[in-house]
């Protein structure tokens, strides 16, 4: 058997070599390495992909959530409204450009951002929601694009973890991951389901005025050359990430598929097993759809309830199988952000799922053989 991985990406990219040492190396011809020719195709192509009007690319996934949040002129005091369960970066960028972040309970049964929550969590200093579509699915976007709406406020879309995902409308139309919101911003880091091979970002917007503000701000501010009208920042992807990325866009739904696939073989073993409780997929799915890509699994995470979760990683371990806790301790329990506004009982779904979350090994390259000995070890071990 080969050995196990979290994320495989020796094995994709021996697939693509050919293809990306070829883009590679017109790069290196052209020198062109900043804002190339590459980064143009690369955002043409990911536009249409999207059927959004404007990408922007960025640096990375941390940037474009600050830029999309500097381009809606968002000021200090503006309170913005996320989940307590995601990665630091979104309420990072928050904190950082001196907003307030609120942080908001989770779904115990799809991870996102709790809609009752968000809507407790409003006041008249709301100014923003950021709803993250954690592990490759969508939060749930037509209740709070009706929440926006009626409150007046932005919605961000933290979609890192969800590029190529869709979301389905009640009345069965479909949009991208993304491309709901005000603005979408999405990371481009090597572990990502469309990932390059260092760091780099985008950011999505149907907004034409919108756009070419962050066009701006993603470049010192400049409209025009050593004009500078706002203040901006340095984040720009480079010509060689947008030659991988190009090179990868046109499998990203294969490259998701496979992790769907993967999902349903873990599914089928861990379905009905006490104590163990598979991923939901919303969205109208009753289980992973073959068509509609509503789940795009980046990571593939079971909540365990009675069984010791850390004795089990540590298990997993021990047999060669890596795993991840994402996330081991809520946002607002983080010194960097705790705060006492906050109370206890007003996070109970994240404060459990803390301590009964874990994600297994996920990525495009997984056999079946692999499946079958990481979810053996696991029912063995569960079965004592
Ligand atoms: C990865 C990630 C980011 C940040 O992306 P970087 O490219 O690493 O800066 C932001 N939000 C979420 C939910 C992520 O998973």
């Amino acid at each position: 058997m080969r050995k196990i991985q979290m994320v495989d990406l020796k094995g994709q990219y021996e697939e693509i070599k050919e293809e990306v040492n070829a883009s590679f190396e017109e790069v290196l011809e052209t020198t062109a390495f900043i804002n190339g020719p590459k980064v143009h195709q690369f955002q043409k192509n990911l536009e249409a992909y999207l059927d959004v009007k404007h990408v922007i690319p960025c640096a990375n996934g941390t940037d474009a959530l600050q830029i999309a949040m500097m381009g809606l002129g968002l000021k200090p005091g503006d309170e913005v409204i996320t989940a307590d369960f995601t990665f630091a970066a979104t309420v990072e960028v928050i904190a950082l450009l001196q907003l307030t972040p609120v942080l908001v309970d989770v779904n115990e049964d799809d991870f996102n951002i709790n809609i009752e929550a968000l809507k407790e969590a409003i006041t008249p200093k709301t100014k923003a929601i950021v709803p993250v579509h954690l592990f490759g699915q969508c939060a749930n976007m037509e209740a709070i694009m009706e929440i926006a709406k009626e409150h007046n406020l932005f919605v961000i879309e933290d979609t890192a973890q969800a590029i190529g995902a869709n979301y389905t409308y009640k009345n069965g139309t479909k949009a991208k991951a993304g491309t709901i919101g005000n603005v979408g911003a999405t990371s481009f880091f090597p572990s990502k389901n469309l990932g390059c091979y260092g760091d780099g970002g985008a950011i999505f917007t149907n907004d034409d005025e919108l756009a070419h503000t962050i066009r701006g701000i993603v470049n010192h501010g400049m409209y025009e050359r050593y004009h500078h009208d706002v203040v901006g920042v340095n984040s720009r992807l480079d010509s060689l990430q947008a030659a991988v990325l190009d090179a990868k866009l046109p499998r990203l739904n294969s490259y998701n598929k496979k992790r769907q696939v993967a999902a349903r073989k873990y599914n089928q073993a861990f379905k009905g097993i006490e104590g163990v409780i598979i991923p939901k997929v919303s969205n109208g799915c009753l289980d992973i759809c073959d068509t509609c890509d509503c789940h795009v699994f980046h990571q593939y995470t079971l909540r365990l309830v009675g069984i010791d979760r850390d004795a089990l990683v540590k298990h997993l371990n021990e047999k060669s199988i890596p795993c991840g806790v994402y996330y081991p301790i809520p946002l607002h329990k983080q010194k960097a952000y705790a705060d006492t506004r906050y109370n206890e009982s007003d996070f109970t779904v994240t404060n459990q799922l803390v301590k009964e979350v874990i994600s297994l090994p996920m990525h495009t390259e997984l056999d079946n053989e692999q499946i079958n000995y990481i979810t053996n070890t696991i029912l063995n071990y569960i079965n004592g």
